[in-house]
């Protein structure tokens, strides 16, 4: 039994592993089955330092796993699922928590988790003014603007702007990150972009080990050439 690791599949999956008995192997990046049958699976722990092989030995087998730590396959219409209907009396039920209010943030363009491409900013950029630069650079590449946890914890932009560990997982074809270091919990939310571009003023920033393409130099030289530089292709 599959979830996701969402704020509902994070509810769910204890309770309903509890109520089977069973044991759930939680926030896992990787699953398999080995040749018993039995999942395999793979979960960041220690802050994202280190990752634990775990191995369910009860079954159902019940893992949740990261949203986006799988690239989905293409439709294959020959393969076919049952629906089952199920009947289900809520009014049985005695609710032991009453939902309020549900606040939505709506993000006007693309969504970042959705996002071809992604323009995150760290602590480097020094305020919130510079992330209008990636939002622009963003909007010119049809992708979306995230943040390291530095720039969230520091009050620049929104907390559901951040990658990583305790963010959001991206895999887009394109991160561009800016002034960022490459902590191993920042890299955990975005290790899995195809391509991983960098800019940052110290050619010894961890980033550079996992970019692609990296740029040493100051963001607010490299930045305005680059926005210059698409503005003219557009
Ligand atoms: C349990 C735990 C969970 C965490 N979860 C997350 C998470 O989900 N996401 C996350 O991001 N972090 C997370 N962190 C924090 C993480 O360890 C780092 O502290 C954080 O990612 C650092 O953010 P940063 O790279 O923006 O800042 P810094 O590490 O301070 O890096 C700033 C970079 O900007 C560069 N720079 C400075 N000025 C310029 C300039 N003018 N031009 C170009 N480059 C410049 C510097 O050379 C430096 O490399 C977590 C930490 C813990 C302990």
């Amino acid at each position: 039994m599959l979830l996701a690791r969402t704020a509902l599949g994070r509810e769910l999956g204890p309770r309903l592993a509890a109520r089977l008995g069973v044991s759930l192997l939680p926030d896992c990046v990787a699953v398999a089955l080995d040749a018993d049958g039995a999942l395999l699976a793979e979960r960041p722990v220690y802050g994202g330092n280190v990752l634990a092989r775990l191995r369910s030995t009860t079954l159902p087998h019940m893992a949740s796993l990261r949203p986006k730590a799988y690239a989905p396959l293409p439709p294959d219409p020959s393969r076919q699922g049952e629906v089952v209907p199920f009947e289900v009396d809520l009014d049985a039920v005695t609710p032991q928590v009453t939902v309020r209010q549900v606040v939505r943030h709506d993000t006007p363009g693309v969504k970042l988790e959705d996002a071809r491409v992604v323009v995150a900013g760290g602590r480097g950029l020094g305020g919130p003014e510079p992330f209008r630069l990636l939002e622009e650079l963003a909007g010119l590449l049809g992708g979306a603007v995230g943040a390291s946890r530095a720039a969230v914890d520091a009050g620049w932009v929104p907390g559901h702007w951040q990658i990583g560990l305790t963010g959001k997982t991206v895999t887009p074809e394109l991160y561009l990150a800016v002034g960022i270091s490459g902590a191993s919990q920042h890299l955990a939310g975005c290790a899995g972009a195809r391509v991983i571009v960098a800019i940052n003023k110290d050619p010894q920033a961890h980033i550079f080990r996992v970019a692609r393409y990296g740029i040493v130099g100051d963001w607010q030289e490299v930045l305005p050439a680059l926005l210059a530089a698409l503005r003219a292709r557009r």
